[in-house]
């Protein structure tokens, strides 16, 4: 909760619709047609909205889904969850901690060792390439 939040005048000017569309009006891409359903290199992949790393190409999965999937968020609190009953079902919604922007969907038919799938939203991403973040490393704090 700090001041380095990108208000909704900016968002609304640095992202494409696609992108404004899904983090801030909950919406979902359309499957197999995001940037990073098939990307497969190392780095980082990190909130389109406020630039927080959110997951790492080492946690990345093909799940046949049609949108990038994850087994594992990076550093445990990068993400949140949130009940979703919308559409008649209860999902678990995934956001952006830090600044709440809306990301996927999280479900329990993933690979080990979580057993989880966090199904996400190219449009919510931005990706950097690097060595990826392990999510142990306490030092990034900036
Ligand atoms: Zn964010």
């Amino acid at each position: 909760m700090s001041s380095e939040f990108p208000g909704d005048d900016e968002l609304r000017t640095r992202l494409s619709d696609e992108q404004y569309r899904v983090t801030q009006q909950k919406g979902t891409e359309r499957a197999f047609t995001g940037a990073y359903v098939d990307h497969k290199a190392d780095g980082t992949y990190r909130c389109v909205c406020c630039n927080a790393p959110l997951f790492s190409s080492a946690q990345k999965y093909d799940s046949g889904s049609g949108w990038p999937s994850f087994w594992l968020p990076l550093a445990g609190d990068a993400v949140q969850t949130i009940v979703d009953s919308s559409h008649g079902m209860i999902r678990q919604e995934v956001v952006c901690s830090r600044c709440g922007a809306h990301l996927g969907h999280v479900f329990d038919d993933g690979p080990q060792p979580t057993g989880q799938r966090y199904c996400i939203n190219s449009a919510s991403l931005d990706f950097a390439a690097g060595p990826p973040d392990n999510s142990d490393d306490k030092g990034d704090s900036q």
